[in-house]
């Protein structure tokens, strides 16, 4: 089973993602995480994204396809997987749609306005890589991540003008590929303007859906 799940910055797609997989046992892919990963770890792939990323701009499809087939290959993602982040434009699509399958594509989706509200409080714990809302997903600790402790910060590329740069890509070269999923029959909107629980209901009639088919 390959779920893809993508929106705006902001839409909860990691968020979601996360729930997905608790509930349902896939495994979590996010391409950003991966990449942050890389950064963090200084290997030569994050040597060569860091920069790319905190302009808020894509990195190169040879290194999102790599790191996505070594995902979706690994021994974690035998009863399936999640994919949050990917793909990103119509080449990622051609690269993914000749090696992959789509059991369903789920769109989070949330006006720019509000977008830009949610990423201006969120905070990530820059040690295990888990998101906050200062708003809404507080941690349990003002400023301080629940499993590890240490203090939260806000992403590099989520400043005003990298988030608008994000939003703007998303809206050109993201959004656009829904047609190969419409045409699939396996797309599903879902309005993410809601609770983090109300938005994972629906999704998860949906999942229910589609396991019991
Ligand atoms: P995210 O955590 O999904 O907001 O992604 C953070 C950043 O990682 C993006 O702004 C890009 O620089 C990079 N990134 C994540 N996914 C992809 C992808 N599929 N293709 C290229 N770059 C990506």
């Amino acid at each position: 089973m390959i779920i893809l799940i993508y929106g705006p910055q902001g839409s909860g797609k990691g968020t979601q993602a996360d729930i997905i997989a608790r509930k349902t046992g896939l495994l979590h892919f996010s391409m950003g995480d991966a990449l942050r990963r890389e950064i963090k770890l200084g290997t030569d792939i994050g040597k060569k994204v860091e920069g790319i990323m905190l302009k808020g701009e894509l990195v190169p499809a040879t290194i999102t396809n790599k790191l996505l087939v070594k995902a979706v290959k690994s021994p974690e993602a035998r009863k399936g997987i999640i994919i949050d982040g990917y793909p990103r434009d119509e080449a990622q699509l051609a690269f993914y749609s000749k090696n992959f399958r789509t059991d369903c594509a789920i769109e989070l989706n949330l006006s720019e306005k509000e977008s830009i509200k949610r990423i201006s409080t969120r905070r990530i714990c820059p040690k295990c890589g888990r998101n906050y809302n200062i708003v809404w997903l507080k941690p349990k600790t003002a400023g301080k991540c629940d499993i590890c402790k240490t203090a939260l910060v806000q992403r590099a590329d989520d400043k005003p003008v990298e988030v608008k740069r994000r939003l703007k890509i998303y809206r050109t070269n993201t959004l656009p590929i829904k047609k190969y999923y419409k045409k699939l029959g396996v797309l599903h909107i879902v309005d993410a303007s809601g609770t983090i629980e109300e938005v994972n209901t629906v999704i998860m009639k949906i999942l229910n859906n589609l396991i019991v088919k």
